[in-house]
């Protein structure tokens, strides 16, 4: 059975007293039906993850290095997210592939750190605007996850998150049918590579304007097993939403 995911992405965004969004987390899905994974910035994992203690919400980083250690000033290894609490990291984000010039392999390599570490790695793809007006969406997505994820990918280790650039912070969202395409085409992927035992297990979210409002029909569509939430995962109130939609899918 694929695990459904509910992830927050807070980005930039965030200090101590917005931890208090966690408490009206925890207080509004005490036994959730979903996994719940929220991914504050570097300065708050520790933080977060001391606060929910043994509750049902899972901490994640937003990127790692892909070494151990190092002369690499202001970067963050994979074991010390592990260290802080976490117990994910998104690697390959758009925002990250667009402003540090990520590539695949080093979206691969930071994949790889990240499960040797223990981490669950939640690789992102997606296509930019003019790529799906050039009719080039596939071939975009088929080429980034062949190079981003590691051989090593298990479906306990990985999650695939497909996020169309044009639609992340935009409030513009797929249609349904665009969205089942790409995520049907994922799921093809990745079984071709990794055989329909894990292949068929990897948990593919999507990820672009998701809220509350249009959440229950986006996960109506085959293959989508979660979301990756910006703007809509900083606040409980709409999140919760957005998990309770997932509950009931
Ligand atoms: C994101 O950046 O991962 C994202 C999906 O953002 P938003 O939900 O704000 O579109």
């Amino acid at each position: 059975m694929r695990k459904k995911l509910a992830a927050g992405n807070w980005k930039m965004n965030g200090t101590t007293a917005s931890l208090a969004e966690v408490d009206a987390l925890l207080a509004a899905h005490p036994a959730p039906k979903c996994e719940i994974l929220l991914c504050p910035p570097a300065t708050l994992v520790s933080a977060m993850a001391a606060r929910i203690g043994e509750g049902p919400i899972h901490t994640g980083g937003q990127d790692c290095h892909a070494e151990p250690s190092g002369a690499h000033t202001g970067d963050i290894a994979a074991g010390m997210l592990v260290d802080a609490g976490a117990s994910h990291v998104i690697v390959g984000h758009s925002e990250r592939r667009q402003d540090h010039h990520e590539t695949d392999a080093d979206i691969r390599a930071k994949a790889s750190a990240a499960t040797d570490a223990g981490l669950v790695a939640v690789i992102c793809c997606g296509e930019s605007d003019d790529q799906r007006v050039a009719g080039q969406t596939l071939d975009v997505i088929g080429t980034q996850l062949a190079g981003s994820i590691p051989d090593t990918a298990t479906a306990t280790n990985t999650v695939v998150a497909y996020e169309p650039i044009w639609a992340i912070g935009t409030g513009k969202v797929p249609t349904l049918e665009q969205i089942g395409e790409v995520h049907d085409f994922i799921r093809k992927i990745l079984i071709e590579r990794f055989g329909a035992e894990t292949g068929d297990n990897i948990s593919i979210l999507y990820g672009g304007s998701v809220k509350p409002g249009n959440a229950a029909e986006i996960f109506d569509v085959a293959n989508v097993d979660g979301a990756l939430v910006g703007g809509a995962s900083l606040k409980a109130a709409d999140f919760s939403g957005i998990i309770s939609a997932l509950e009931t899918a």
